[in-house]
């Protein structure tokens, strides 16, 4: 992340719970009650962990993109912070897509998960905040234009809540990994999962190992789900576990 990033960062965050809480301010909570609201917010946020956990499994079966040059990086042999490893990376990051990226992260984070520890609140903004902000702006369109459509107002109150799921999916994931940079998410994901109330150590380690379950990463209780997504998947030959495990 470059110097511009850095300054860019606090405006930006700081932009999007601005636009985040006058969502909320602007939402007709008349139409609730307490038990509503929970429960659109339960519902809001299984949602959000199944979507994103549909978008994990689809990532980490792509192929990685082996005419680009990530077949070398990620069989590298020697030590990943040398020079020659990283001449080679920049190499191949620069012409490649943002996609083909993704996928080789996916992959290598399935193998090491340290780097993803050390990496700051903002990096994994960045990565969502732009679907993130666009879920909000239409929870704002709802509430302000009084949309004729019935339960708008619930609507609206999901949508907040959707779009703040899938801004901290990656956030959350590094948490349960104990982030060095955010102690205070370690500490909350501790206490969540002594609760039973997210998905455990066991359950992400049964991931990295095997990857064919525990890709929900916000509560993962929308695991059970695209579990069996991911073996009818397998069964029926449309993604392939050589391509989880990075292979040709
Ligand atoms: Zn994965
Ligand atoms: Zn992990």
């Amino acid at each position: 992340m470059n110097i511009s990033s850095d300054k860019l960062a606090p405006p930006l965050i700081f932009g999007y719970f601005a636009l985040l809480f006058g969502g909320l301010w602007l939402v007709d909570w008349s139409q609730f009650t307490w038990f509503s609201g929970l429960i659109t917010f339960y519902a809001a946020l299984f949602l959000a962990d199944f979507i994103s956990g549909l978008v994990h499994l689809f990532i980490d079966y792509q192929p990685l993109n082996y005419a680009k040059g990530y077949g070398e990086l990620y069989d590298y042999k020697g030590k990943r912070n040398s020079d020659d490893f990283n001449t080679k990376k920049n190499r191949v990051f620069s012409r490649s897509t943002v996609f083909d990226r993704e996928v080789y992260f996916f992959k290598i984070h399935h193998r090491n998960a340290g780097p993803c520890v050390n990496r700051p609140y903002r990096d994994f903004f960045y990565m969502t905040c732009v679907p993130a902000t666009v879920f909000i702006l239409i929870s704002i369109a709802l509430s302000v234009f009084e949309a004729p459509i019935p339960g708008s107002a619930y609507l609206a109150f999901a949508l907040l809540v959707f779009s703040i799921g899938v801004l901290h999916t990656d956030h959350i994931h590094a948490w349960v990994h104990g982030s060095k940079t955010m102690p205070w998410g370690v500490s909350i994901a501790r206490r969540v999962q002594k609760l039973k109330l997210m998905y455990s150590m066991k359950t992400h380690i049964r991931h990295h190992q095997e990857g064919e379950s525990g890709f929900c990463f916000i509560i993962g209780h929308a695991n059970f789900l695209v579990d069996a997504i991911c073996r009818v998947l397998l069964r029926m030959g449309m993604i392939e576990k050589r391509h989880w495990l990075g292979q040709r």
